[in-house]
């Protein structure tokens, strides 16, 4: 298969504004794959070329990116430094630089997808002495053989940001479009992926076996599964309400979310985001190792614990544990850590996500032996809205943030990889006016004046509309950031940078700079307010007006733990504005 299938496919994505035009170009691109390297071309559309949690990195630095163009194109790296500062994309500059080289062009050998799949493989399986020059010397081979356009995108594969935005729901629409033909089937591709966090595996498997094959799939130990989320409410007795009359309260850990995966003597450890964090926490292995003696899937928070008094900590201090490469060994022992586990999802050869979830939990309590680093998360029901307040308290003065509320129908499986209502937390914040923070997507950046000249001044923040899958503005936000921050940003932003509004972004607000929905930040504002410029929620409370978050700052806390669907979602601001108008009418 040519690879310029799939660069004049991403050519296509990246000109269009569309949603609905992004997936017809997929399905295009599907359609003309053959059955057995659909999975690569998912996982090179999707810039990488494992699923994340098998945690293969291609990390080319962007010195030896232009160093390849460079031995490639035979221009001097003078010319190419000169291009890159112009255009700021290492895409650009291959394909500038490329589109020069006219000599030996018709000796040139078409590259194929395999070939350019393949050789990435190689590139990043190259270890030990001597890699740097092999990973160079591979991906000259492949410039040398590109188009201008095909060296486009393999530069920006090579640095890890292919930039296309497209997101995963989208990927799913198309394999369901191009292999199924009906549209109602899609949720069994979701389920599909939910269960695997795989999707170039699913893809094979739908293009081998179709919906069957897809039906077929298995909860399977060693690959995660997609976290089940929160919906969040701010009042006892509303939440009671909305899970029937009743609910089983949990303390709402302050840390980091850890799925566990247990085999005969093999744990393995992924983030919310799925990432494989096994390495970074040696001492929860071991101890999950003389806690659970079963074939299990297990979730839980991870928090910083005080080994001196047995308190919890502030979320600041196990985020130093976080992506961490190295000194491993001393951070494990200046920050101690507890596991606090709240669900099962797997145990033997059973599949426990279907499973209501008391049932769950007993079957948790009953494989876990507590020990000094694992215990199993706080919890008691009731059908009390006062109790709720009572435990609040607690879990505050016990360090927690607040607490998550849980169905106890018999219908509340394990919903993965979807946001509901069987789960509500219930933070503290809402009892003041906005005294919670929110995380929001950047998708646009203004220039700064003055003493942040050169600089971006500001940037335009969004939150996430979960029924429309865009991102929708709510402030403009340039408090809070310190010099580094704003240095730092200005490098950050760079690689998201987009010639139009994305999209998936819905603004009426034009920011100097557009950018590709990724980074999340979180935010701390005064109140939200009625807005009649700002997106979010729009014609929801007042028509023609969105809701918008008074006096933004930043609190300092990049959020790179969540992707841009994760950020806070238009419904929950729009939750957190009926509350605070509820408490000013009391
Ligand atoms: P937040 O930033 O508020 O933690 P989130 O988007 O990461 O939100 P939500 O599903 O909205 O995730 O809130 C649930 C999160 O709370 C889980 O992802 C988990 O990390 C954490 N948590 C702490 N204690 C519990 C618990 N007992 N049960 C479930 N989740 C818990």
């Amino acid at each position: 298969m040519k690879y310029s299938l799939i660069s004049d496919t991403y050519e296509k994505i990246e000109a269009t504004s569309k949603r609905l035009e992004m997936t017809d170009h997929l399905v295009d691109l599907f359609n003309k794959t053959p059955n057995e390297l659909i999975d690569k071309v998912i996982y090179l559309t999707q810039g990488k070329l494992y699923p994340d949690y098998k945690g293969v990195e291609l990390g080319f630095a962007e010195k030896l990116t232009l160093k390849a163009i460079n031995i490639g194109s035979g221009r001097s790296s003078n010319e190419i430094q000169r291009i890159y500062k112009e255009t700021g994309d290492l895409g650009k500059t291959a394909e500038r630089i490329l589109s020069k080289k006219t000599q030996l062009s018709l000796l040139k050998e078409s590259l194929t997808v395999e070939k350019v799949y393949h050789t990435f493989d190689k590139i990043a399986n190259s270890t030990g002495a001597g890699a740097i020059e092999t990973k160079v010397r591979l991906l000259v081979s492949l410039f040398n053989n590109a188009t201008p356009s095909e060296a486009k995108y393999i530069a920006r594969m090579a640095v890890g940001k292919l930039r296309l935005g497209i997101a995963d729901m989208t990927i799913l629409d198309a394999l369901t479009i191009a292999y199924v033909g009906e549209k109602d089937t899609k949720k069994d591709l979701e389920r599909g992926y939910d269960i695997t966090s795989d999707l170039g595996y699913l893809a094979r498997t739908v293009a081998f076996e179709g919906i069957e094959g897809v039906n077929n799939i298995k909860v399977t130990v060693g690959r995660p599964i997609r976290p089940m989320l929160a919906e969040r409410l701010s009042d006892p007795k509303e939440i009671l309400d909305k899970l029937g009359g009743e609910g089983s309260v949990e303390y709402k850990y302050d840390g980091l979310r850890i799925q566990a995966h247990m085999d005969t003597n093999e744990v393995s450890l992924f983030s919310r985001r799925l990432e494989n964090i096994t390495d970074q926490f040696p001492d929860i292995v071991d101890s999950l190792k003389n806690s659970i003696k079963v074939k299990a899937i297990v979730e839980g928070e991870c928090v910083a614990v005080n080994p001196n008094t047995g308190e919890t900590l502030p979320f600041q201090m196990i985020s130093q544990r976080r992506g961490r490469k190295y000194e491993i060994k001393r951070v494990v022992e200046e920050i101690p850590v507890m596991l606090f586990l709240f669900d099962l999802l797997f145990f033997n050869k059973n599949d426990c996500t279907l499973s209501p979830y008391l049932k769950r939990r007993k079957k948790l309590k009953e494989i876990v032996k507590e020990n000094e680093r694992i215990k199993i998360s706080w919890q008691h029901i009731t059908k009390k809205p006062d109790e709720i307040d009572k435990f609040m308290d607690k879990a505050i003065s016990d360090g927690c943030e607040g607490l998550m509320i849980k169905s106890v129908d018999s219908d509340s499986i394990y919903k993965a990889g979807a946001r509901g209502w069987a789960w509500i937390k219930y933070k503290r914040g809402y009892k003041a006016e906005m005294a919670d923070t929110v995380d929001l997507v950047v998708v646009g950046a203004f220039y700064g004046r003055g003493k942040r000249a050169g600089q971006y001044g500001a940037f335009l923040l969004a939150a996430y509309d979960d029924e429309e899958d865009i991102f929708k503005t709510v402030c403009k936000c340039g408090t809070g950031f310190t010099d580094d921050d704003l240095k730092e940003l200005l490098e950050k932003l760079n690689q998201y940078i987009i010639s139009h509004k994305h999209p998936r972004v819905d603004s009426k607000l034009d920011p100097d700079v557009w950018l590709n929905p990724s980074l999340v930040l979180e935010v701390m504002g005064d109140e939200i307010t009625l807005s009649p410029i700002h997106t979010a929620c729009t014609s929801v409370i007042r028509a023609e007006s969105g809701l918008a978050i008074r006096f933004p700052r930043f609190t300092g806390n990049y959020r790179t733990d969540k992707s841009a669907e994760d950020a806070t979602s238009t419904k929950e601001i729009l939750e957190m504005y009926r509350k605070q108008l509820k408490k000013i009418s009391k």
